[in-house]
């Protein structure tokens, strides 16, 4: 099996119970096993043009699956587990109801027309790369580094893990 790193946000209706139930069906997700998934995160949104800024906080998790599937067949997965949860795909950052990112594929390094791993953007995201180095210490994100000293580079995002039973 391979180990795999999926990132789940949601930023529409109630994004941490979207996240949990997310989590679930990632759970169950043919010829994959959940391994571990981090606490959730609240994140200021990043990277939103001017017309978008005023969007809610996304919740934001990462799981570690390892896997039978091909890097393609997760892709396809993690699409339709998107579908299941009624994400709009309209403009690029706009409000979602689930997005789902394959972080890492193994150390696979691929960028093909549907499929950039690492994924693209990972490396500059605190909502990625904390919840990353909570479950998975000392990880190196090929080509970029380990997790920690990245994660230390965007100590400006606005983000705080949540207390699960407050
Ligand atoms: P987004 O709307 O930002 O979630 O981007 C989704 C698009 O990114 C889809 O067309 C995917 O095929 C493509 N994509 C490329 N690499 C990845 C990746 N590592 N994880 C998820 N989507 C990816």
């Amino acid at each position: 099996m391979i180990r795999c790193y999926v990132a789940l946000g949601s930023n529409l209706g109630n994004p941490a119970v979207t996240v949990d139930e997310a989590i679930d069906a990632l759970a169950a997700l043919r010829g994959s096993i959940l391994r571990a998934m981090s606490s959730l995160y609240r994140t200021a949104p990043v990277g939103i043009s001017e017309k978008l800024r005023h969007q809610p906080d996304f919740i934001n998790a990462v799981v570690v699956l390892d896997t039978r599937l091909s890097p393609h067949q997760l892709l396809d997965e993690l699409f339709a587990v998107e579908a299941q949860f009624g994400r709009q795909r309209s403009v690029r950052n706009a409000p979602r109801t689930l997005d789902l990112d394959l972080l890492l594929y193994g150390d696979l390094v691929v960028d093909d027309q549907r499929l950039t791993l690492p994924h693209p953007r990972m490396h500059q995201r605190a909502f990625v790369l904390a919840p990353l180095a909570e479950i998975a210490p000392g990880l190196v994100i090929p080509g970029h580094g380990p997790v920690e000293t990245l994660l230390e580079e965007c100590r400006d995002q606005r983000i705080h893990a949540l207390n699960r039973h407050a």
